[in-house]
């Protein structure tokens, strides 16, 4: 009795590994069809409560080696800023700090405080991205709206959480001076074809977990009074600003992501049709080697639609009716594969989507052959006290 269970837990596994079809097919500006089971799968990437991504640079963990490593001031000359109780604190007037590393499109994390005493004001500092466009860093938590011209600072382009001089918080979620504050942010820098500007570029932040700046296209580099226009550069250093006031960070990471303009197949900004067809026909050359391996039929056809999807072709047709015809003679017979119920239910799918998508007829041989097979009984499950 054991062995039996084992043999039927083995053919399970067997199973499992089956293709399911997928959904519409692939066209001139999609390469894959949709739920492809061929499409790659995404890298996985390990995260913890509390902790960075694994796939984070960590900028700032609480500890000087991670200043010595990661920041500099002007020059390349060490930085004055200090590191006390785990915190990166602004020097001022020792000038402001940047990574040593260049970032273009990228996703930071970075938590920050203003400080209590009214001595430093409002607690002015900066995230400044590529070392172009700065996210304002300010006590802006008790803000009180007014048309007085004697209020000089704190507009709502300078606040905190503001594309500085740009574009002001969606709204203002920043805590009293003393408390924590983190901004996520994603950004993407302007993509230039030479002269042309082929797109400004756009940042998106999460302000104590609030978005406040969503997809904003960047105008140009960020500055006081006045309208830049944007750097030619596509990465530069992550600068945190002193503005004269002694900000303390905490917690500092940040990832490189994918330019939105390298992604040329998957229907997105930099979508090239002449990188889809190429995809498609790798794609095509797969499936067929695949098919030309297959020992059964129902996996042959699937494989050779799969191949005629990606790129039609005469000579897979040909095979294609071929195939067709041995699938309806194993079906009848109830032979190989179909014997196999998920096996079978998985064909069955698979023909009913080719007729969903228009690529074969309702009273195609296959589609009528498959209507009239029923599924084996599922397999009994097992008795635990055999066990
Ligand atoms: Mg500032």
């Amino acid at each position: 009795m054991k062995k039996e269970i084992i043999l039927t837990a083995a053919a399970f596994v067997s199973v499992a590994a089956v293709s399911e079809p997928s959904g519409m097919r692939p066209d001139a500006n999609h390469a894959w069809a949709v739920h492809d089971v061929n499409r790659p799968d995404p890298v996985k990437v390990d995260v913890r409560p509390g902790k960075p991504p694994s796939d984070a640079i960590v900028l700032f963990d609480g500890t000087p080696g991670s200043v010595t490593n990661n920041w500099s001031a002007g020059g390349g000359k060490p930085t004055k800023w200090t590191v006390k109780d785990g915190e990166f604190i602004c020097t001022p007037g020792s000038g402001s700090v940047r990574t040593k590393e260049e970032f273009g499109d990228c996703q930071l994390h970075i938590e920050w405080k203003t400080p209590v005493d009214d001595l430093y004001g409002w607690g002015n500092s900066g995230v400044i991205l590529m070392g172009k466009y700065e996210i304002q860093i300010l006590d802006s938590s008790a803000v009180k709206p007014s048309r007085s011209p004697w209020k000089p600072a704190n507009y709502a382009d300078g606040q905190a959480g503001a594309v500085y001089g740009e574009n002001p918080p969606l709204v203002q979620p920043c805590r009293k001076p003393g408390e924590w504050q983190s901004y996520d942010i994603v950004f993407h820098p302007p993509i230039w074809d030479g002269r042309r500007l082929v797109d400004p570029g756009s940042v998106t932040v999460f302000f104590n977990g609030v978005v406040v700046q969503d997809d904003f296209p960047l105008q140009g580099h960020t500055g006081w009074c006045r309208r830049y226009p944007h750097p030619k550069e596509s990465k530069g250093p992550l600068i945190l600003q002193d503005h004269g006031h002694p900000v303390p960070f905490r917690n500092i990471w940040i990832r490189r992501i994918p330019s939105r303009y390298a992604d040329t197949v998957n229907g997105g900004l930099g979508l090239k049709r002449g990188d889809v067809a190429a995809l498609r026909h790798r794609l095509a050359g797969e499936s067929l080697a695949f098919a030309n391996e297959a020992k059964e039929p129902a996996e042959r056809f699937i494989r050779l639609w799969e191949s005629y999807c990606y790129e039609p072709d005469d000579k897979v047709m040909e095979r294609i009716v071929k195939c067709e015809a041995e699938c309806v003679e194993a079906l009848r017979a109830n032979k190989a594969d179909f014997a196999v119920r998920e096996k079978l239910n998985a064909f069955r799918r698979f023909v009913n989507m080719l007729v969903t998508d228009g690529w074969i007829a309702k009273d195609a041989p296959i589609k009528k052959a498959i209507d009239g097979q029923k599924a084996p009984p599922k397999p009994k499950a097992p008795n635990l006290r055999d066990l």
